[in-house]
């Protein structure tokens, strides 16, 4: 894993910028001081890696705003141990933040090439231990269930409610919920059949698309 002290400066600083305009959880901010994103850019994208913008990756998807990452990820509020799911894998760098701190991860991309790419940005990363589903991510991981934590970055047309059906009682789900624009939504689980919902912005996300591309 090639990481120099260029790269590590760059990331420290737009973390350190993120901190300063966003309300991110200190444990966050110092994890993602350690994800390698260029690891898990293009070749082409090699000097604009740590520029706190989308960023375009095979199959016409995109890697998130890095203080989009980081924002989602805060919302999710989990702890050391916790079990989480992500809907859109794509380049497996939010799955990578994930692991850096300390939650069992299992990942969902309905492309196959994604899928595969993102296994081995991974693993170049150091993060082996995460389980990654090529399948639709409509249909989340039933075998897996229940999460304490569902992550979808991808627009979704409304609140999965079969993903709802897989968090445990106390569990949030952190979804992007709209067609062109999306309003960031919480979703917490009080109940076996009751939830609340609350709405944290609003944000730019590729559409959540049924079925899997091979
Ligand atoms: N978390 C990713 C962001 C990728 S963009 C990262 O850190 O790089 C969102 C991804 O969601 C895309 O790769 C897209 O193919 C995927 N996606 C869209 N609909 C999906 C679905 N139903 N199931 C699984 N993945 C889906």
């Amino acid at each position: 894993m090639a990481d120099n002290l260029h790269q590590q400066n760059l990331r420290h600083a737009v973390m350190d910028e993120i901190a300063a305009k966003h309300s991110i959880e200190g444990k966050i901010i110092a994890a993602m001081k350690n994800v390698p994103r260029h690891l898990f850019v293009n070749e082409e994208q090699q000097d604009v890696a740590y520029l706190d913008e989308p960023l375009p990756i095979a199959s016409g998807q995109t890697i998130s705003q890095i203080a989009t990452v980081a924002m989602q990820t805060h919302l999710l509020k989990m702890q050391k141990g916790d079990c989480v799911l992500e809907i859109g894998t794509g380049s497996g760098y939010q799955a990578a933040v994930l692991c850096e701190l300390g939650y069992r991860v299992y990942s969902i991309e309905r492309h196959r090439k994604l899928h595969l790419a993102a296994k081995e940005n991974l693993s170049d990363a150091g993060y082996n231990d995460v389980v990654l589903v090529h399948g639709d991510g409509f249909y989340g991981l039933p075998q897996f269930a229940p999460f304490d934590g569902i992550l979808v970055t991808c627009g979704a047309p409304e609140i999965p409610e079969e993903l709802i059906t897989q968090l445990a009682i106390g569990g949030r789900m952190v979804v992007p919920v709209g067609k062109k624009l999306q309003e960031m939504m919480v979703v917490e689980k009080t109940g076996e059949t009751d939830y609340s919902t609350t709405g944290a912005g609003y944000f730019r996300f590729v559409p959540m698309l049924k079925g899997t591309v091979n």
